[in-house]
């Protein structure tokens, strides 16, 4: 009986993260980590084996939310690929939020080509009809080159049409982009292909961060050895002005305000790239002052 049940709080273990939009969402950690947890620039989930959480404490989550948080209308499904859970789980869960939380209008969560690949088109669809409204995918880069050294687990195309798969299932795609991943030498390489991806893909929001070095990554170990140098910050200014010249999308929001980034930059394309464009000119010729590094953050 769900009224015979203990809700003693919401159960989070280990380092959670969520996007920024979701900040105000419900967050609901109905899996544990990343299913993939290879990519060397990531440490988010390195504490964490990937598992799917029992539905016993997913549901007590649910009553808890629909006890003490009524005023949220979103909710976001943590940990870091929850669209990999088997499709009746999936569905299940959809289901006992629009039970006990019916004013949530969006669920978002993470996804990752491999939990993208696993749903039919009809699948998402279904999702979709149940509530999930909005998938956040980490695209990081457009190089192949780039994608195989930081293990990203799969090449352009294939990432490229995973999104494409999202949209045309009629669920929101929001996507990151990761400024200095390809290192000093191959940073306008890795512009122009992410920005040709961004293209293919057309993903209604586009969020570009600047890559952060974390200690214990792979990716650590290679700046450590003197393997990867990042640019610096006018080599990321450049970085971001090609990128943003590269993409051509139908109608979305391209940002770059995330704390990690030097200049924040919010265009609505393809209206705004011209203006993007000219805000980094003017940064570039130290007409604007950029953020200092103490300021910048994950
Ligand atoms: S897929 Fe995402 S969460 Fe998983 S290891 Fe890569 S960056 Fe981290």
């Amino acid at each position: 009986m769900v009224q015979d049940r203990i809700i003693d709080g919401m159960h989070y273990e280990g380092n959670c993260i969520r996007p920024p939009s979701e900040a105000n969402s419900i967050l609901l950690q109905v899996t544990l980590g990343c299913s993939h947890n290879k990519c060397t620039f990531c440490g988010t989930y390195k504490d964490k084996r990937f598992a799917i959480k029992n539905n016993d404490i997913i549901l007590n989550d649910i009553l808890f939310a629909s006890k003490y948080m009524r005023g949220q209308d979103r909710a976001f499904l943590m940990d870091g690929d929850a669209l990999i859970i088997p499709q009746q789980r999936l569905m299940w869960i959809l289901d006992r939020i629009r039970e006990h939380l019916p004013w949530v209008k969006r669920v978002g969560a993470y996804a990752n080509t491999k939990g993208i690949n696993m749903k039919t088109p009809e699948e998402l669809k279904e999702l979709r009809e149940k509530g999930l409204g909005i998938l956040f995918m980490g695209v990081e880069t457009g190089d192949d080159e780039v994608r195989i050294r930081i293990r990203k687990g799969s090449n352009a195309n294939h990432c490229t049409e995973m999104g494409r798969k999202i949209k045309d299932a009629g669920i929101k795609l929001s996507v990151t982009v990761l400024l200095g991943i390809a290192g000093a030498e191959r940073s306008i390489e890795h512009a122009k292909a992410t920005g040709e991806l961004l293209s293919k893909m057309d993903p209604d929001y586009i969020g570009a961060l600047t890559v952060m070095v974390i200690p214990g990554t792979p990716l650590w170990e290679e700046f450590k050895n003197g393997e990867f140098k990042l640019p610096d910050e006018l080599g990321l200014l450049k970085e971001l002005r090609e990128m943003i010249q590269h993409t051509n999308i139908t109608r979305g929001l391209f940002f770059s305000n995330h704390a990690s980034n030097y200049l924040p930059v919010k265009a609505r394309l393809p209206r705004g790239k011209q203006d993007a464009l000219n805000l980094i000119d003017s940064a570039l010729k130290g007409e604007i002052a950029l953020k200092p590094e103490w300021m910048r953050a994950l």
